[in-house]
């Protein structure tokens, strides 16, 4: 451990908390500046899926890799995290189905199945009357499912929460309400500069702003993180009985998440609309219609309140970790749809890059320097 290390983060979503908390455990001194409350924008918003195996993509085994190793530390990280905290995070195992409701959709399921088996990933092909018998208030039009045995699930708020406690009783400093608006690199005494006009120094920066990492002023604008917001709107029910859900579903066009508290989340939509984050008919719509397709039991459900978030989208959709160009300077952000599954990995490698000269091997491949000049001009 290095007292001595002194560490800046800026944006107290799930990413910059839980880095700060690592740090903190490893002895540096952390300051970490959230612009409103913590977990305020995306973090406390996203319905905490831990889907690894059901989201992987046909071109993403990098970044399935990166959430898988990440699915597999959660149980670690959650217990530790409720340890030091005292607070419960609503740690889930039972498991995502994705279904099928008609024939295309069976034919597209059949093509991640295989591709997921290819993959050695562990899911079960499930006829319809088999996902009835397992979820019964299913659509009874669904016609297959694929079970992911091994993906989990949390409730972000709870875990915002708990990182809160946890990092400040680890020694981390917060400052809510407080926005940077500016950073200034240099290779040892890295800084940031507040709207209030306060200089904190600082011997590595950390920028981790979700949505926002781009539009900080400071450092020059071709070695920004090139990430730009993708918006989703999503809404929460109360479950009451006899409606009940055990597992996440999800449908070709809406996922539904239980929690333990008696509410479903059920989202969402992924929109290009710059930092519009208006909840809109057409997305509420939109979710609510894919939703009750697949589980049409949510119709008599009330509903206790819709919002919409920014992910953060790098350019190829892929994290963005790693030291940046500008000196001093460490990214962690661009985890688009994956940030909640992704949060062990990034915060626990993270910590040991900055606190020792050890590169990670699981963050290898997403590091900021990856995009070409003319990419970040473009
Ligand atoms: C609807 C929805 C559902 C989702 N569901 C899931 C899911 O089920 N599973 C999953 O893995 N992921 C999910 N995600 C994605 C996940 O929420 C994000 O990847 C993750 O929260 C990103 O965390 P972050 O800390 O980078 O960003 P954020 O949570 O957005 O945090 C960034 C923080 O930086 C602060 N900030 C910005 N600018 C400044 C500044 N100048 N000074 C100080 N602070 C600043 C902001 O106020 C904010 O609090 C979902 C996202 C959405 C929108």
């Amino acid at each position: 451990m290095n007292q001595e290390r002194t560490a800046v983060i800026v944006g107290g979503g799930i990413i910059g908390m839980s880095i700060g908390w690592q740090l903190a455990r490893r002895g540096h001194a952390v300051t970490l500046m959230e612009r409103g409350e913590i977990g305020c924008e995306s973090s406390c918003l996203a319905a905490g899926m831990l889907a690894a195996d059901a989201e992987v993509g046909f071109e993403e085994l990098e970044l399935y890799r990166l959430s898988r190793e990440s699915l597999e530390r959660w149980p670690a990280f959650a217990r530790e995290l409720e340890s030091e905290s005292g607070l419960d995070v609503d740690y889930r195992s039972e498991g995502t189905l994705s279904v099928a409701d008609d024939r295309d959709s069976a034919v597209a399921l059949r093509r991640v199945y295989d591709f997921q088996r290819e993959q050695g990933i562990n899911v079960d092909w499930l006829t319809g009357l088999e996902a009835l018998d397992m979820e019964p208030f299913l659509s009874p039009r669904i016609t297959a499912a694929v079970f992911a045995k091994s993906d989990h699930q949390v409730d972000s708020r709870k875990v915002m929460s708990a990182l809160k406690i946890a990092f400040e009783k680890a020694g981390g400093n917060l400052f809510e309400q407080t926005k940077v608006v500016s950073i200034e690199p240099d290779p040892t005494h890295p800084g940031v500069t507040t709207e209030a006009g306060d200089k904190v120094m600082g011997n590595v920066v950390v920028l981790a702003a979700g949505a926002w990492s781009k539009g900080i002023d400071g450092i020059d604008s071709v070695l920004r993180p090139p990430v730009r917001p993708i918006k989703g709107q999503i809404l929460e029910l109360k479950v009451e009985p006899p409606f009940a859900l055990s597992y996440v579903v999800r449908g070709p066009n809406a996922y539904l998440a239980p929690k333990s508290d008696a509410r479903v989340i059920v989202g969402a939509t992924a929109e290009e609309m710059g930092f519009d984050k208006r909840v809109t008919a057409g997305g509420i719509y939109k979710v609510l219609q894919g939703a009750w397709e697949i589980v049409p039991g949510i119709y008599e459900l009330p509903m206790i309140e819709a919002r919409a978030g920014l992910r953060p989208g790098s350019m190829d959709n892929e994290p963005l970790i790693g030291w940046s160009q500008a000196p001093g300077v460490y990214y962690a952000t661009g985890h688009y749809r994956h940030g909640i599954v992704q949060t062990p990995v990034t915060a626990e490698e993270a910590a040991i890059e900055m606190d020792t000269a050890d590169e990670s091997v699981w963050l290898a491949p997403f590091r900021p320097g990856r995009f070409t000049s003319s990419d970040l001009k473009a």
